[in-house]
């Protein structure tokens, strides 16, 4: 693209504050339709949610009272296959970020080439002002009011952010009771003594960090030595740090909602682990060791790294921090972390941003085999699904690096093209009903 396309985003987006993620993807759709030479009528279609479920659900709180939350399930499309994409517990969340996400998960499962379509989840909420057992009648009345619209062979949920293993859980169970079957494939992301594949919460940081690997590799360097930034340090986050600190990069900066910090010669990822993992919320708050800095968190962005990792929430690289940003990499581990403004200042800037369409893309590619373990329930070992994990990303980037440098496309141009042609070919084959 992708200068000239990329430009007309510029043009279009709004100043980063009033960014509507639905908008950006719908521009974004707009554009590479144009650029496949896609008919207008069709590329209409790709840019509308085939069904969209909205939800009030009623919870007895501990003192008594009833609170109504609300919720969503948006099926995206399911060209492909069943839809497929997690669940978001955020005070922000909205009916168009969900919306939005959806569309991505859409693109993400055909980069990956895994048979899902894209869904996504949210219930608008403050998790940590909520006591365990309020956020488990929240969660299983949320299934009870979209399980018309779940299943495993119509749309599967998972985590996202402030949802884990313990959510699913109950989602599982709750599908179960409601139909009166075991229902082990109606999720993914659970704990493995609930038929959660080995590996699936370490899955999508382990995916983050080989695509550091390549994308490193590709542009003549190596991870050994590599100085990297992460922004968030939850699920995907910490995981990614861990992983590239154990391949021998220097991890220089963390960061999470509670604060940021840095050390020059690397920061011990392995003890913050340990102190997130014994920490109230798990988060780094109040974390201090020898030779680090605590820093302001939207200093993490702009240090001077080879890699940089959003890996919190989307909307954190824009036209605002763009110019400041050091890294020569961005791998994209959130979903939506920079904006598209961003976008044209990095590229012009010549900062390589690997996509989180394919970036992120380790999650769903390990649900699709926790999916296809639960079917089958035949299980496998943790080595099995980490190599056939690594095997799909190194597939997918090579298919997007190749895609990108024949079209003289960014990644990102590349990875939207390629999910979009992919999901188009098989709304082609299938015809439009009746
Ligand atoms: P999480 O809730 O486990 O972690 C989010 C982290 O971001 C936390 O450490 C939080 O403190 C931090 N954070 C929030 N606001 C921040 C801010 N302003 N500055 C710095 N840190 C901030 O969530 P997660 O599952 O790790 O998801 C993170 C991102 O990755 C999201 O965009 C999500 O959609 C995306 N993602 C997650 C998965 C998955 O499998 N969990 C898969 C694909 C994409």
């Amino acid at each position: 693209m992708s200068r000239q396309v990329q430009g007309q985003v510029r043009e279009r987006a709004p100043a980063p504050s009033q960014v509507n993620a639905y908008e950006m993807f719908q521009a974004q759709v707009d554009l590479v339709g144009g650029r496949l030479g896609l008919p207008s009528d069709l590329v209409e279609l790709l840019k509308r949610p085939e069904r969209v479920l909205v939800v009030s659900i009623p919870v007895r709180m501990d003192d008594g009272g009833i609170r109504v939350f609300e919720g969503y399930r948006v099926q995206h499309s399911s060209a492909r296959g069943p839809c497929k994409g997690g669940i978001r517990y955020h005070p922000q969340v909205t009916v168009d970020e969900v919306k939005a996400l959806a569309g991505w998960m859409t693109w993400k499962c055909a980069v990956v080439g895994i048979p899902f379509g894209g869904g996504k989840g949210g219930i608008v909420c403050d998790p940590s002002s909520l006591s365990p057992g309020e956020l488990e009648r929240l969660t299983r009345r949320y299934t009870a009011m979209i399980l018309p619209l779940i299943g495993p062979q119509r749309d599967i949920p998972a985590p996202d952010v402030n949802t884990g293993a313990r959510e699913m859980n109950w989602l599982m169970d709750t599908a179960s009771a409601l139909r009166g079957e075991p229902m082990y494939a109606v999720v993914t992301g659970k704990d493995v003594a609930l038929g959660g594949a080995q590996g699936r919460r370490e899955a999508t940081g382990r995916g983050v960090a080989i695509i550091t690997q390549l994308v490193l590799e590709r542009l003549g360097g190596e991870v050994k030595g590599a100085t990297v930034a992460v922004q968030g340090f939850g699920n995907v986050g910490s995981v990614a740090a861990l992983l590239l600190h154990q391949a021998g990069a220097r991890v220089v900066g963390v960061s999470d909602v509670s604060g940021a910090f840095y050390r020059r010669e690397g920061l011990d990822i392995p003890e913050l682990v340990r102190y997130v993992e014994r920490s109230p919320h798990r988060l780094l708050r109040g974390y201090s060791a020898p030779g680090v800095e605590g820093i302001p968190q939207e200093e993490l962005l702009t240090l001077d790294v080879d890699v940089l990792i959003p890996a919190a929430l989307e909307g954190q690289i824009t036209g605002k921090n763009a110019d400041q940003i050091r890294a020569r990499v961005v791998v994209e581990g959130a979903n939506g972390p920079t904006t598209p403004e961003a976008d044209v200042i990095l590229e012009e800037r010549g900062v390589t941003v690997v996509p989180d369409i394919l970036a992120n893309a380790g999650g769903v590619v390990v649900s699709y085999f926790e999916w296809v373990q639960n079917l089958q329930s035949f299980y496998w070992e943790e080595g099995e699904t980490n190599a056939r994990l690594a095997r799909v990303m190194r597939r997918a980037f090579q298919e997007v690096w190749d895609y990108a440098q024949g079209e003289k496309a960014s990644l990102r141009a590349a990875a939207l093209m390629l999910g979009v042609e992919r999901v188009v070919q098989a709304i082609r084959l299938r015809g439009i009903f009746p």
